[in-house]
């Protein structure tokens, strides 16, 4: 088997606030470009950080999405969310939400109301998955994954625990569905353990060490807080674990397909974002109270 090598490792940048409410490392397309991580088109990265308490919940007010999907996932902290299909709840910790805005949807993004009163340490990751052309006008549809509903694993050796959110590793499915060939895990890797994981060569293929050190082939070591991006020159790659620590695993099969993107729409031409933009101002994308 082929060593899938590392290309890049980032360091986080200068973080922003998405609204007043996650503070945030841009790390899609920051350090890596859309194209080349095809199909995540963005991953925004809250990393530990610690909010006053504060009455009225901080986050993001209603605002769009079209052309793709929103992941997140709650690492500390919870999110309340709401959108214009209808649906709506609670991201508690260790829950994922995996949000498909498709045709266009209309949401709001806050720490849940009992949480922000008490404030707290708060991490999340909020990653956008391309849809493939076909899918991009098809239905909103919302896939609320507790904690409880992720299928885990114990890694060979004892390595400790993956969690699979989408995809498959072994032969262990995860329960999230998606229109394009999507694995996304969370590793929680115990110190001095080795785990190896296995993707096609050409998929795109990215760790973020939310927790702990690991090391890389053992050969580089992606620190906390770093995202490192792989090759396309093998299938394989080993993750050691230099202190108990947390890995979120993505690796997706490209889309290959022109991105036409600009704020909260992604879709493939010119023209499609000119109406996607003409659509959510007609007020196509239904109605969000504030
Ligand atoms: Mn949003």
């Amino acid at each position: 088997m082929n060593t899938k090598t590392i290309a890049r490792i980032s360091k986080p940048g200068i973080p922003h606030f998405v609204g007043d409410g996650f503070r945030v490392y841009n790390f899609i397309p920051g350090s890596s470009t859309m194209q080349e991580m095809d199909p995540f088109i963005m991953l925004d990265y809250n990393s530990k950080y610690t909010f006053a308490p504060s009455e009225i919940p901080r986050g993001v007010g209603v605002h769009p999405h079209k052309g793709f999907e929103t992941v997140t996932i709650a690492y500390k902290g919870k999110v309340e969310h709401g959108d214009s299909a209808g649906n709506g709840g609670v991201i508690n910790e260790g829950d994922v939400q995996w949000m498909t805005a498709a045709k266009g949807i209309l949401h709001k993004e806050f720490h849940e109301k009992e949480w922000s009163k008490k404030g707290g340490e708060f991490q999340m990751v909020q990653l956008w998955v391309n849809l493939p052309a076909k899918f991009k006008n098809s239905e909103p549809k919302y896939q609320n994954l507790s904690n409880t509903a992720i299928q885990k694993l114990i890694l060979p050796g004892n390595g400790g625990i993956l969690e699979i959110i989408a995809g498959e590793y072994n032969g262990y499915k995860g329960n999230a569905s998606t229109f394009s060939p999507v694995n996304l895990f969370n590793a929680k890797l115990i110190k001095g353990a080795a785990s190896d994981f296995t993707f096609p060569q050409y998929y795109t293929t990215a760790i973020l060490v939310i927790e702990g050190s690991v090391k890389v082939n053992d050969k580089e070591t992606v620190p906390q807080d770093h995202f490192a991006m792989f090759n396309r020159d093998g299938e394989s790659f080993r993750i050691t674990a230099n202190e108990d620590s947390i890995v979120l695993i993505l690796s997706g099969e490209p889309l290959n397909e022109p991105i036409a993107a600009h704020g909260p729409f992604v879709m493939n031409t010119r023209e499609e974002l000119v109406q996607a933009y003409n659509d959510f101002n007609s007020g196509k994308f239904g109605y969000l109270e504030d």
